[in-house]
C-alpha cells in the first residue's frame, strides 16, 4: 500500500504552550485512520499541519510526497471536511458544486456524481442553511470530492450529528474506502464509532500518541470482566483468587478482572472445577466495560 500521509515527530506550541509534543499519523490509500483524543488533545492542530494550513515548529510532513506547508501542490489530491461545514448558506447546494467545479476544472457530470456519491440526492436544490447538520456534512463531502481526491481528511465530521446521521455519514466514509479505494483521516473524540471502521486507530491525548495499532489490537488493552451468579459466591470468590485471579463478590455477581482475553480458558477450567466440588454456577457472561474506558485508561496511563 503506498503511503499518502506521514507525519512524524511533530512538534507545535502557541505563546509557549505546548500543544504537540512529537505526534505524528500516517493514511495509506485504501485505508481508513482513526485519530481518537478528547477535546484539546490537539487533533486538528495535527490535521492543519498536515495540510499545511498551519506551520509546525518541528517534525517531518508528507503529504503526496511533498511538504505541504512549502508546496500547496501537495493538497491537489486531498479533500478536506472540517467539523462545522459552511458553504454558501442562501445558494441551492447543486448551484454552488457547479461553480465549484468550475473553478476545479472538474467536468459538469462530476456534480451529479459527487451528490450521488455523497447522498445527497433529493436535497441538492436545497439551500445549504436549510439542510439538516447531517445533510450539510454531506454536501461539505461532496464539494470535497469534485476534484477526485485520493484521500479525504474529516475532523469530527460526527461531532454535531444525532446517533442515525452519525452512523450514516461513517457508512458513507467505508464506502468511499471500499467502492474509491480512498485513503481516509478521521478524527473524533468517540473512540466506539471509529472503531468499527478503521483499520488503524491513533491515540491523542496531550499533543502526543498514547497508542496506536489496529482496533483490535486498542480493544484488548481493555480488560474484560467476567460476571458469574453462584450458589456459593464467597466460597467461589476464594477458589479463583487461589487460582490467581482477581475476584470480588459484589452482593449479585462474583466479578473476575480479565487480564486479557487469554485468561478465559483457564477461568472455565476453574468453574468447571469449582461446580466439581460443589459450588453451583448457574451463569456468566462478560462485561465489556466500554470502549470509551479503553481511551480514558490508556490516557492516563500515558
Ligand atoms: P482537538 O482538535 O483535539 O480538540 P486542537 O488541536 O483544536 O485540539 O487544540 C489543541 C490545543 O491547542 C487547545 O488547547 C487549543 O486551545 C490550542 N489551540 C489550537 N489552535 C490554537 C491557536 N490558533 N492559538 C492558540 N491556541 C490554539
Amino acid at each position: 500500500m503506498a503511503k499518502l500521509l506521514t507525519a512524524r515527530d511533530v512538534w507545535k506550541s502557541y505563546s509557549g504552550r505546548p500543544v504537540l509534543a512529537g505526534a505524528g499519523v500516517e493514511v495509506s490509500d485504501k485505508s481508513i485512520v482513526g485519530l481518537i483524543g478528547p477535546n484539546g488533545a490537539g487533533k486538528t492542530t495535527l490535521i492543519k499541519i498536515c495540510l499545511g494550513l498551519v506551520r509546525r515548529d518541528r517534525g517531518d510532513v508528507s503529504l503526496f510526497g511533498r511538504d505541504p506547508f512549502r508546496d500547496p501542490r501537495a493538497r491537489e489530491r486531498v479533500g478536506v471536511v472540517f467539523e462545522r461545514p459552511n458553504l454558501p448558506s442562501s445558494v441551492p447546494v447543486s448551484r454552488f458544486l457547479e461553480m465549484a467545479a468550475r473553478i476545479y476544472g472538474a467536468p459538469r457530470e462530476r456534480v451529479r456524481e459527487v451528490v450521488k456519491l455523497a447522498g445527497l440526492e433529493g436535497h441538492e436544490w436545497k439551500p445549504f442553511a436549510s439542510l439538516s447538520a447531517g445533510l450539510k456534512q454531506r454536501a461539505a463531502i461532496a464539494h470535497a470530492l469534485l476534484p477526485e481526491p485520493d484521500l479525504l481528511v474529516a475532523d469530527e465530521p460526527t461531532s454535531n450529528l444525532d446517533p442515525v446521521e452519525r452512523v450514516r455519514l461513517l457508512r458513507l466514509l467505508e464506502e468511499l474506502r471500499k467502492d474509491h479505494g480512498m485513503g481516509i483521516l478521521v478524527s473524533s473524540h468517540v473512540l466506539a464509532e471509529v472503531l468499527r471502521l478503521a483499520d488503524e486507530i491513533v491515540l491523542l491525548n496531550e499533543g502526543k500518541v498514547v497508542a496506536r495499532g489496529s482496533p483490535e489490537e486498542v480493544i484488548l488493552r481493555e480488560r474484560p470482566v467476567v460476571r458469574i451468579r453462584s450458589g456459593d459466591p464467597e466460597r467461589l470468590s476464594e477458589l479463583l483468587k487461589n487460582s490467581g485471579f482477581e475476584a470480588v463478590w459484589d452482593g449479585v455477581y462474583v466479578r473476575v478482572n480479565l487480564r486479557n482475553v487469554d485468561d478465559v480458558p483457564k477461568l472455565l477450567e476453574t468453574l468447571a472445577r469449582a461446580h466439581r466440588e460443589g459450588v453451583k454456577v448457574y451463569g456468566f457472561d462478560m462485561v465489556e466495560s466500554g470502549l470509551e474506558q479503553v481511551l480514558l485508561e490508556v490516557v492516563k496511563a500515558g
